[in-house]
């Protein structure tokens, strides 16, 4: 972070939470569970995204064909197609169609003010009036938007109210949402009377019809384009799919993804120039002066086009599900995980394909791989490695190379210099844990000593209210090279230990193997710890790559002799089954991404193969309360791990939240520390309940075990901890 220090990026955001923290958690998780509970009334919702996809998909791939054809199509229809190449080009082209002292009413588009178009034009003396109710709002408070659907989400009602009074001195109390929606149709009524041009956005556009798809909750759009005689829609050259037909999914998911809703209240379908309106034969006067004019933006999309990593974006369709399911952004909003325009998990590429760098390095961080949001997505963007190849494209231009001699050479990855030593101690984890392991105890106490805290965080910003994990002399390689395994084993199995279960958390290790062992499966310990996921979490793509190149080189003659690859970490999984897809050649991936498997996955498929439950732990009923990994639940994987805690007999409650707000190495950098205990709360919260209290609290990944830890100040065991035999079968 070179141009704010970490503690006064952790003020910043400290600050926007208390200002806003609290009403954008309760619309964003508002929205986010109504997503859940309307995309369930969904017959085929996974088909519905699929067909979206492959919509955008193409589309995208024949972008220039669909420009050319829908500029011919707009203009048989009598309308203008403007193609502006960028921001100031596109401003001058509608400064030309606006006079001086000229009302301009506006329908909601976030493409416009990408292109601060209102600030353009205010200063050529047109008016523009914003009549989008939250828009209006964020007019009158010279605010920014802070969602890409209901820019105002940070702004309580009371705050509302309290801006009104100060601006208007309405005669009457305004207190409820109905007074306020109320209040704003009345002083905007007169705007529209007055207006000379329309403003409206897009949300999609149709190259053989020339049509486009309005989706607004308020219906203003249809009033901004009724009540004027010169209708100028601005959209980016992504808005345009190839037919109306086309339409169909999106009609489906947009309001789903978005706000929850199973159809937004307005959805319009307009193909200006409106014919001149009749009634019977007769043509109503003044009628045949409309005009319509589409300027298409590129302003970097056609770069993007080109750039095989931030492509995926521009299937974006701006539906706000992945900041609505980002704990990070229910917390901290759009005026910390946003750009110059584009707030939540896409903004990263977003605004490195519109704006540069410059403007993602300010929140790109802010998102920590979970993964929900890919989930989320109705057109499935891998959004979190978005912003990994955002934070490699930082990384490699940081141009503090001041101390470049310290580093080069000396540091056990591949990047550059340049890059934060906050990020490198945290990206080579995996040295520092076997070092840790080999000089214990003396490590712990050493990263224990008050001094050497201070020490880490002034130079590493690790928060010193983070407690190192405990590194143990010996490791689960070594333990695990001692035992014999059974005589005569049904499979065999090579695990994958990350790098905490190998050097810190060896207990789930050990647990994992006893169980194996107990089902007839003899486990080998892989030398290789490191999947890489250290080093991709901070953007270090070249290493993680060299980290799944060792992998490979390790599992792949094992997976050819037969064996099956197990992990006890999701994370690290994770990496195997959808990251290394990005960094290993097809071939290499498939094999490893078909032939691993998660510790209570896999023990789920031995239980369900004939293997006995009787030479496990009986749960014999005990109370326990469940977190699953984000990355599990996104692999789909948390349902093995409830199903067999329950074969055993536990009595189990889950947690809903969406991230336990650690992330790896997140919640211990000094700067998003009070974020994620902000997220750890709502966790907490859950497991604090009268039904939750005094139950084991079991969570299956080394972070949320952490941050539950920290939470709930009780020992936090790995599922696979409960289902081990105490004594080897
Ligand atoms: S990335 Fe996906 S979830 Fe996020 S706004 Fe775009 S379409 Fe919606």
């Amino acid at each position: 972070m070179s141009k704010q220090s970490k503690r006064a990026k952790a003020a910043q955001i400290r600050e926007t939470m208390a200002a806003e923290g609290e009403a954008v958690q309760e619309n964003t998780k508002g929205f986010n569970q109504g997503r859940y509970d309307s995309v369930a009334d969904l017959e085929d919702y996974q088909g519905l995204k699929d067909e979206a996809r492959q919509i955008k998909e193409a589309a995208i791939e024949q972008l220039p064909e669909l420009i050319e054809q829908l500029t011919e199509t707009v203009e048989e229809n009598g309308g203008t197609v403007y193609l502006a190449e960028d921001e100031a080009d596109a401003n001058e082209y509608i400064q030309s169609l606006v006079e001086s002292g000229e009302t301009v009413v506006k329908s909601k588009s976030m493409t416009s003010e990408e292109i601060e178009v209102n600030e353009h034009l205010e200063s050529a003396g047109a008016e523009v009036v914003e009549t989008d109710l939250g828009e209006w709002v964020l007019q009158l408070a010279e605010e920014e938007p802070s969602h890409i659907v209901a820019p105002a989400i940070h702004k309580s009602r009371a705050s509302i109210a309290e801006l009104f009074r100060e601006r208007f001195d309405p005669d009457r109390p305004l207190e409820t949402p109905e007074d306020l929606t109320a209040f704003a149709s009345e002083q905007l009524a007169s705007k529209f009377d007055d207006a000379d041009v329309g403003m409206t956005g897009a949300n999609f556009l149709t190259a053989d019809s020339g049509t486009m798809m309005l989706v607004t909750s308020e219906g203003n759009a249809r009033k901004t384009v009724a009540a004027t005689d010169t209708h100028v829609a601005v959209a980016g050259v992504e808005k345009i799919v190839p037919s109306v037909e086309d339409l169909q999914p999106f009609v489906e998911l947009i309001g789903r993804s978005g706000t929850g809703q199973d159809i937004t209240s307005y959805i319009s379908l307009l193909t200006p120039p409106v014919d001149t309106a009749t009634f019977g034969d007769e043509t109503i006067e003044g009628a045949e002066d409309r005009e319509f004019h589409l300027v298409l933006i590129d302003n970097g999309r056609m770069e993007m086009r080109e750039d095989e990593q931030l492509r995926e974006t521009l299937y974006c369709i701006r539906c706000s599900a992945c900041a609505n399911t980002c704990a990070n952004f229910q917390q901290v909003g759009g005026h910390e995980f946003g750009g110059e325009t584009y707030t939540g998990g896409i903004a990263g590429g977003w605004e490195t394909g519109v704006h540069g760098l410059d403007s993602s390095e300010e929140f790109v961080d802010l998102c920590t791989g979970c993964s929900r949001c890919v989930e989320a997505c109705p057109v499935g963007i891998d959004i979190p490695w978005i912003n990994t190849v955002v934070r490699d494209r930082i990384n490699r231009g940081a141009d503090d190379h001041a101390y470049d001699f310290l580093v080069d050479g000396l540091t056990p990855d591949a990047e550059s210099g340049g890059m934060s030593y906050q990020k490198r101690f945290f990206g080579n984890f995996v040295t520092v844990a076997k070092l840790g392991s080999l000089f214990a105890p003396v490590s712990n106490w050493l990263a224990d000593f008050g001094p050497n805290r201070w020490i880490a965080e002034k130079l590493l910003g690790v928060d010193q209210r983070r407690d190192m994990p405990t590194f143990q002399r010996e490791t689960l390689k070594e333990w695990a090279g001692d035992r014999d395994g059974p005589t005569d084993p049904d499979r065999e199995v090579l695990m994958l230990a990350d790098t905490y279960t190998n050097y810190m958390h060896v207990e789930r290790g050990k647990a994992a193997v006893r169980t194996l062992e107990a089902l007839g499966v003899s486990v080998e310990v892989a030398d290789v710890t490191e999947s890489g996921r250290a080093a991709l979490s901070q953007g270090m793509v070249e290493t993680a790559t060299k980290h799944g190149e060792a992998v490979a080189e390790e599992l792949l003659p094992h997976i050819e002799a037969g064996r099956d690859i197990v992990m006890v970490e999701p994370s690290d999984l994770a990496m195997l089954r959808d990251d290394y897809g990005q960094l290993l050649d097809e071939k290499t991936y498939e094999q490893l991404s078909e032939n691993s498997y998660e510790i209570l996955e896999y023990v789920y498929g031995l239980l369900e193969n004939g293997a006995s439950a009787d030479a496990l732990a009986d749960g014999d009923g005990e109370e326990i309360a469940y977190h699953g990994h984000c990355q599990q639940r996104t692999l789909g994987l948390a349902a093995h791990t409830e199903a067999v805690l329950e074969e055993l007999g536990y009595d189990l409650i889950t947690s809903d939240v969406e991230c336990c707000g650690m992330a790896g190495s997140f919640g211990f950098k000094q700067q998003y520390y009070d974020v994620s205990m902000a997220v750890g709360e709502d966790l907490r919260e859950q497991f604090s309940t009268p039904e939750a209290e005094g139950r084991t609290i079991v969570a299956s990944g080394t972070s949320c075990h952490d941050q539950l830890t920290d939470l709930m100040k009780q020992d936090v065991p790995h599922p696979i901890e409960l289902v081990a035999p105490l004594e080897r079968a």
